[in-house]
């Protein structure tokens, strides 16, 4: 039988409730770390989650914890994003535990995010242990937020632990509740191999590491071992835990969490979700997997040089490797050349992959206004799904578009329900549910997942003053009146600025990207043009006159070095721009549509 001294968690925060801090706190108690080596931030390893604040790969810690009643316990914890972008890594986590800690802010509340995980959690049957942090803020309210719990959750949350991850209070406190009401784990030591693959990356040393949840059996070093779901066979080099550093071990058992290194190549040989079983002696099946997470926002990514599209290509593929949820694939556009039309989660993952791109692989790109996905039933029958504006057959080939919904929950506190009801509905949401709870109010919609792309979460932020959260997931699509607004520069209709928008607000939407374009477009040597059309249709025109003086010519005079600096400052906008016929178009104007107000 599984080792009954075993805890598997993982922990559930929102966003800046403070998982991280506490998760180093539990290092810190269980001394996982020296001090020397407690960097303030251990979890959230890559340098752009650590400026972002967030994170993005789940990550697993073993410590050993040394209860109140003498016995050692082995605590295994599994940290999980806490973006909506990354829902899906939740609960893959989630599935790996018997508990869940979930962490809320006692200054803030619970949001709309903890709520989604914990039913989740829930639903996987795992005990839910609830903690109030931040208590050392003179803003918590313990109680209420207590309530709010109880309330809009639904758990038993009068004993819940009051910490503060920043002081240390209670932290002793937690990890005994956790040891007391999360069960040890269950499975047979004996039983074939059936080993969980939580999450995998590639590591340019190691080659492809996958973290595992061992549910039975037993993993050792030298084993012949099988992914059940592509049936290859891989020879174990290496299986540990991680304290958060890599420690080996020779096995790993029923129960355990840790890592596999397997001579695995390419990480789709290994996918997340998979099941790893004895080759000798293969489990009869594999454990449920996963589903397979499908992109629900594209763009295109174009290198500004096209001596870079080789780049391109190369750094998608190794970015690939440890994001199974980034696609792409080649596009071609008039006005941008040769380049990729990429898959991600949301807006914050595209964020995410445009600076990596960026920075790790020193690229310089020009990204187009994201996109989600359209079905368009043509009139001979047929059904399409595209998702590039330039796809978009002639509207007389048209039958029916439709067009992704969300179901979208939202919390806010009631001083600024109206606010929120008013966004909402501006962003053609209908309302289906409003549950008052405590202080806050839960409001649910259906809403057209393009306009929540395209600035919605900010816009949220922004009347609520940061205060209203929210989940969603995808629905169904539904039938709605789209178009695309085309820009044409000098009569040339530029592919790349396309958008597809509803047709009550079309009219508007064009207009506002002319002018928006006509704000972000340098002046040249000659008037540019700038126009929006549907089909044949002008709805709006405007101008960029001629330039008449050089640049430079205004410095004269003045000191030389002023005059360096901005040469060089022109000299890096224009690696941003972008030849288009005549005209040179900046990068702003390709995502000019994301900043319609
Ligand atoms: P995460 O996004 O859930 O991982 O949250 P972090 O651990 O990164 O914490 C978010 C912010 O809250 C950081 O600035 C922390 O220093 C701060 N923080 C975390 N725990 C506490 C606490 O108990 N008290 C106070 N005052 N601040 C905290
Ligand atoms: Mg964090």
């Amino acid at each position: 039988q599984a080792n009954q001294n075993i805890r598997n968690f993982s922990i559930i925060a929102h966003i800046d409730h403070g998982k991280s801090t506490l998760s180093d706190r539990f290092i810190q108690h269980c001394e996982g770390l020296s001090e020397r080596e407690m960097s303030a931030q251990v979890l959230d390893s890559m340098d752009l989650e650590r400026e972002r604040g967030i994170t993005i790969k789940a990550q697993s810690v073993s410590l050993d914890y040394k209860a109140r009643n003498g016995e050692t316990y082995r605590l295994n914890f599994i940290d999980t994003p806490g973006h909506v972008d990354f829902s899906y890594e939740v609960s893959r986590s989630l599935s790996a535990c018997e508990g869940a800690l979930l962490v809320v802010d006692a200054s803030q509340g619970v949001e709309a995010q903890s709520v989604a995980n914990c039913y989740t959690a829930i639903n996987l049957d795992l005990e839910v242990v609830p903690v109030l942090n931040k208590i050392d803020l003179p803003a918590a309210d313990p109680d209420r937020v207590c309530q709010e719990i109880e309330d809009i959750i639904g758990i038993d949350a009068l004993d819940a632990v009051h910490c503060s991850a920043k002081t240390g209070i209670g932290i002793e406190d937690i990890l005994e509740e956790l040891v007391k009401r999360i069960p040890p784990p269950q499975g047979e030591v004996d039983a074939p191999l059936k080993a969980l693959i939580i999450d995998s990356w590639f590591d340019n040393y190691l080659g492809v590491v996958s973290l595992v949840r061992v549910m039975q059996g037993r993993v050792a070093k030298k084993q012949k071992i099988r992914a059940m779901h592509t049936s290859m066979d891989f020879q174990v080099d290496r299986v540990g835990i991680f304290t958060p550093k890599m420690k080996d071990r020779d096995y790993l058992e029923a129960g355990e969490v840790g890592f596999i290194i397997a001579g695995i190549k390419e990480i789709d040989a290994a996918k997340v979700g998979d099941t790893f079983t004895d080759a000798s002696n293969p489990a009869q099946t594999a454990l449920e997997g996963f589903q397979e997470v499908q992109p629900r926002v594209f763009a295109g990514i174009f290198p500004v040089s096209s001596d870079d599209y080789e780049g391109l290509r190369d750094a998608l593929s190794k970015l690939n490797l440890n994001d199974a949820s980034l696609s792409y694939e080649p596009e071609t556009s008039q006005a941008l050349g040769f380049g990729f039309r990429c898959g991600f989660l949301g807006m914050l993952h595209m964020e995410i992959v445009q600076e990596r791109l960026e920075r790790e692989y020193d690229l310089d790109l020009i990204t187009t206004a994201p996109t989600v996905i359209y079905e368009v039933e043509q009139t001979d029958g047929e059904v399409i799904r595209m998702h590039n504006p330039s796809q978009m057959p002639p509207i007389n080939k048209i039958s029916e578009i439709r067009e992704p919904i969300i179901k979208a929950n939202i919390l806010v506190p009631q001083d600024y329900l109206g606010n929120v009801i008013t966004l909402c509905i501006e962003k053609r949401g209908v309302q289906t549910n409003m549950q008052y709870m405590g202080t806050q109010v839960n409001l649910s919609y259906e809403m057209p997942l393009s306009e929540v792309v395209l600035d919605f979460f900010d816009r949220l932020k922004s009347v609520s003053r940061g205060y209203a959260s929210f989940d969603y997931e995808l629905s169904h699509f539904s039938a709605a009146k789209l178009v695309r607004v085309d820009i044409l520069i000098n009569g040339d209709r530029v592919d790349a600025l396309a958008v597809i928008v509803h047709a009550d607000f079309a009219q508007a939407r064009g207009r506002d990207l002319a002018e928006r374009m006509k704000e972000i477009i340098p002046r040249q040597m000659f008037d540019v043009a700038i126009q929006a059309s549907i089909g044949t249709n002008i709805i709006a025109r405007t101008n960029v006159r001629a330039l008449r003086k050089n640049v430079i010519a205004k410095c004269y005079g003045g000191d030389v070095s002023r005059k360096r600096k901005l040469l060089d400052k022109q000299k890096k906008g224009k690696k941003r721009m972008k030849q288009v016929g005549n005209v040179e178009i900046p990068q702003e104007a390709f995502l000019a549509v994301l900043r319609v107000d």
